[in-house]
């Protein structure tokens, strides 16, 4: 039997949490040739199948793999596609893409390529940006319902009311929300470009949208701008607590603390470095032995695939992003095969959402 090994953060975590709801899932599974170990943190309540993760920590092991890796690879050909994945889509997606990024580095790609389908594992807003860049290209996602809770956090009154306030308003929009919500901005930005877009804005004020946190870092680099935050977060960067943290720097001590600036202002001023999730892997392959790593779990997988002497921690429990999980194997090859989930955008919608993705793409040059 060709078995494989996988940590439990790259499992489909949607099956995880499907198989949480109903115990017999592990047995079926096992059943049907799978070997799950899960960590004991996690299965307390599971207690009808303990002989199954007894074994080993983090672990899970998958015999349907290769095949299902040779598939996607066919399926590629044959339809003349790229695969996209971010950063925190699952270990085994990342290893078929083509592209593997952040929100920008993806956008970027799937601008670049040439490729007639693009299938896109990552959350709602991507797979839409995608088509926003790409309105002739069929762009493909693997799940449906991938969302990012924060992509739609604002409200839209809110923005009218500010334009009345101040008419030199500008409404920037971290890439991490809806065609709606780009399409009433000026720009877009990542967590990589953003303090370099917004220097080079020409207004006072600056209305930053929908992440407060990832606002604050920026407003804190620019004083000199008038920059009001919106109330909306990531739930998974917003959940990582400063205790967390401290003790996995308490467990670690020699380990450089690198933080993503979608964690809350007291967890981020425990972080030697902040920055984006490439730059996290940029600062990762210079000085340093010892990583203590503040952002989603799947950034693991390309730092260790960089790194392979270095060792990287994250806080407990592990920060992990459902809807990026939700891009599994199964239903990236089914999405492949079947070419069903695809991003459609009125073109009207799709006109006024692209012109702040373009001024990103030119302002972050
Ligand atoms: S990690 Fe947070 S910001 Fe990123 S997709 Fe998930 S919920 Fe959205």
């Amino acid at each position: 039997m060709n078995l494989k090994k996988w940590r439990l953060n790259d499992v489909r975590y949607q099956e995880f949490k499907e198989m949480t709801l109903s115990r017999s899932w592990v047995k079926d599974t096992a059943a049907e040739g799978h070997f799950i170990f899960l960590p004991k943190n996690l299965t307390d309540n599971l207690t009808d199948v303990k002989p199954w993760n007894i074994m080993c920590e983090i672990t899970l092991f998958w015999k349907d793999l290769p095949s299902m890796k040779e598939k996607i690879e066919r399926l590629k050909k044959e339809k003349h596609a790229v695969i996209l994945a971010h950063y925190y889509a699952p270990e085994e997606v990342q290893q078929v893409a083509d592209f593997v990024g952040d929100s920008y580095a993806l956008a970027k790609a799937a601008k670049e390529t040439s490729a007639e389908v693009l299938v896109f594992c990552g959350v709602e807003f991507m797979g839409e940006s995608a088509k926003l860049l790409n309105p002739q290209k069929t762009v493909l996602m693997p799940s449906y319902t991938a969302d990012c809770p924060m992509a739609h956090m604002v409200q839209e009154e809110k923005i009218a009311e500010l334009r009345k306030q101040y008419p030199d308003l500008a409404v920037v929009c971290y890439i991490n929300s809806t065609a709606r919500l780009k399409a009433l901005s000026d720009v877009c930005v990542t967590s990589s470009n953003a303090v370099k877009i917004v220097k080079r804005m020409e207004s006072q004020n600056i209305f930053f949208i929908p992440d407060r946190n990832l606002g604050a870092f920026v407003k804190a680099q620019i004083p000199e701008k008038n920059i009001i935050l919106n109330d909306g977060c990531c739930p998974i960067h917003a959940a990582i607590t400063e205790q967390q943290v401290r003790e996995a720097k308490q467990a670690h001590p020699n380990a450089i603390v690198l933080a993503h600036p979608e964690c809350e202002p007291n967890v981020l001023a425990l972080a030697d470095r902040i920055g984006s999730t490439s730059e996290i892997l940029a600062w990762a392959e210079g000085e340093g032995e010892e990583f203590l790593i503040v952002t989603e779990e799947g950034v693991r997988f390309p730092l260790q695939n960089k790194n392979p002497k270095k060792q990287f921690y994250f806080p407990k429990p592990y920060p992990v992003c459902p809807g990026m999980k939700e891009n599994t194997m199964q239903r990236l090859c089914a999405a492949l095969e079947s070419e069903k989930v695809g991003v459609e955008i009125a073109e009207d919608l799709r006109k006024r959402a692209l012109l702040p993705l373009e001024r990103m793409l030119e302002l972050a040059k």
